[in-house]
């Protein structure tokens, strides 16, 4: 039978996403800033996040799937929906739900910055260590993990498990 060993409870979550907005409020007090959600598993936390922000803030999407996690090969990223709105000289956040081993954001970033903006920085819900592969600097961290496939406030199983409010450690 699997298990749900309880990570991060509302209360957790809630505190640490109003404290991280508070300073992305404070950091990009003087730009534009655009926050860019990793879809799927970063649609709660990015929905939460904004609606605490200070000051003007534009939202956009991207879809990216990465091959090879498993096989603990390259890891190559596919992107599958880019943003829409136009980037030139535009601060921009990516808000991921969770950092493993790196490649995705890594690609992301290279990515973003080809199309033209003026920085990219990163927040994640989770950073996760022990799987990482590529250096990425995180700016923006609710919580840190060593390890453990997690679910809940976004994050899936076969797509399952989003709607839980709190984060999870599942094991099955
Ligand atoms: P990376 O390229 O950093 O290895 O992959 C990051 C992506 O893998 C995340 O955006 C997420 O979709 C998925 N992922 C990595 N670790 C977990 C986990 O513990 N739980 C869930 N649900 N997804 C994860
Ligand atoms: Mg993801």
């Amino acid at each position: 039978m699997s298990e749900f060993i309880p990570i991060l409870t509302r209360e957790e979550i809630e505190k640490r996403v109003a404290e991280v907005a508070q300073e992305i409020s404070n950091d990009y007090r003087d730009r534009d800033l655009i926050l860019i959600g990793i879809l799927k598993g970063a649609f709660i936390f990015l929905a939460d996040l904004i609606r605490h922000l200070s000051i003007p803030v534009q939202v956009d999407f991207m879809c990216a799937s990465s091959y090879g996690r498993s096989t603990s090969s390259s890891g190559r990223v596919k992107l599958i929906k880019d943003v829409e709105l136009d980037l030139k000289s535009k601060h921009v956040i990516i808000v991921e739900d969770i950092v493993d081993t790196g490649v995705t954001l890594a690609y992301l970033v290279e990515h973003l910055k080809s199309s033209g903006a003026a920085s990219v920085g990163i927040c994640a819900l989770i950073d996760k260590h022990e799987r990482r592969k590529v250096e990425v600097e995180v700016d923006y961290i609710c919580h840190a993990v060593d390890k453990g496939f997690l679910v809940g406030y976004g994050l899936d199983y076969a797509e399952f498990y989003r709607n839980l409010p709190e984060v999870y450690h599942l094991k099955l």
